[in-house]
């Protein structure tokens, strides 16, 4: 039976494995890796960094799904792979061989690459940050919130759109709901915070075009929230959030989308074949 293996159990691994099966049936033995029994569900994020949705509501189990699909699930991690040999070789020593492979393991978020992002910075885009941000967004009690994403460089290989953020959906959310909680939850008045966005594109929303910049803008605007693009991020202080041409923003509270960068090893994962 030919041998299929599968690194990383998010949309893309999830959705490859499903369709294989749903495809080819059983007739292939399917492997998929991933580091924990569960796949983190990012669209929910938000709502746990800013509505304090339980973190546990983002974590899918899949084992049983996998399983009752007649898929095998290996809860460990990917450290390199022989494509010669047609081998991935996995944390805990152990080698799985294949005859295909798909490597689905994400983008990481850099936050190391934002200077200050450790001391001043939060985030929505994993369960750890999101939960950092829901406690922080509880003792705020008004001032300047600041979000955005940072500039990301993407590949040249795949012939996607050239953008300049890697995804600013959650920044419209990390706005809505921020701004919904201040001013329905804490009591918060419109003179006591406000919102500003920034965008290191000179259009926001840059990856779904201009149409929902054009139906939240009168929102924004109702809400005095003010939206600053081609901003490149520098660096985060501890008041202020600077960008590369020199201008700076007031800032209590930093919610920003990091860089995206290719997992680690990626470049020895894409060696040989
Ligand atoms: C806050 C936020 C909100 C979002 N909202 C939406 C939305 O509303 N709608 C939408 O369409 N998209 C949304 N997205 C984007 C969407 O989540 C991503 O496009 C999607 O998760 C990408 O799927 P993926 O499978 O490529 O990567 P991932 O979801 O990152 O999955 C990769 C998997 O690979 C595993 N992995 C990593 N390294 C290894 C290794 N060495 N070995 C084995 N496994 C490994 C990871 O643990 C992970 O389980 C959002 C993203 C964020 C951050």
């Amino acid at each position: 039976m030919k041998k299929v293996v599968i690194l990383g159990a998010g949309f893309a691994g999830l959705h490859i494995f499903y369709t294989l099966r749903h495809q080819i049936g059983e007739k292939i033995e399917i492997t998929i890796v991933n580091p924990l029994e569960h796949s983190l569900l990012k669209p929910s994020l938000p709502d746990v960094a800013l509505d304090g949705l339980e973190v546990s509501h983002t974590h899918i189990p899949i084992r049983r799904s996998i399983e009752a699909k007649g898929g095998r699930l290996i809860e460990n991690e990917a450290v390199q792979i022989d494509a010669d040999k047609q081998a991935v070789y996995l944390k805990n020593g152990d080698t799985l061989s294949y005859d295909t492979l798909f490597i689905a393991m994400g983008a990481v978020k850099d936050y190391d690459a934002i200077e200050g992002f450790g001391e001043y910075g939060y985030s929505v885009c994993d369960d750890v940050q999101a939960q950092r941000l829901w406690k922080r967004l509880q003792n705020f009690e008004g001032g300047d919130i600041v979000t955005g994403s940072a500039k990301s460089v993407f590949g040249t290989r795949v012939d996607a759109p050239k953008l300049s953020a890697p995804c600013e959906g959650p920044i419209g959310e990390v706005m809505f709901l921020a701004d919904h909680y201040l001013k329905h939850e804490k009591h918060l008045l419109p003179e006591d915070y406000r919102i500003n966005i920034f965008s290191p594109a000179s259009e926001f929303f840059e990856d779904v075009g201009p149409q929902p910049h054009k139906v939240v803008g009168k929102y924004m605007e109702e809400s005095q929230m003010k939206l600053h693009t081609a901003k490149v991020l520098q660096k985060i202080e501890k008041e202020y959030v600077v960008f590369e041409d020199g201008t700076k923003l007031p800032c209590d509270l930093a919610v920003i989308i990091p860089p995206y960068k290719a997992p680690p090893g990626h470049r020895r994962f894409r060696s040989g074949r």
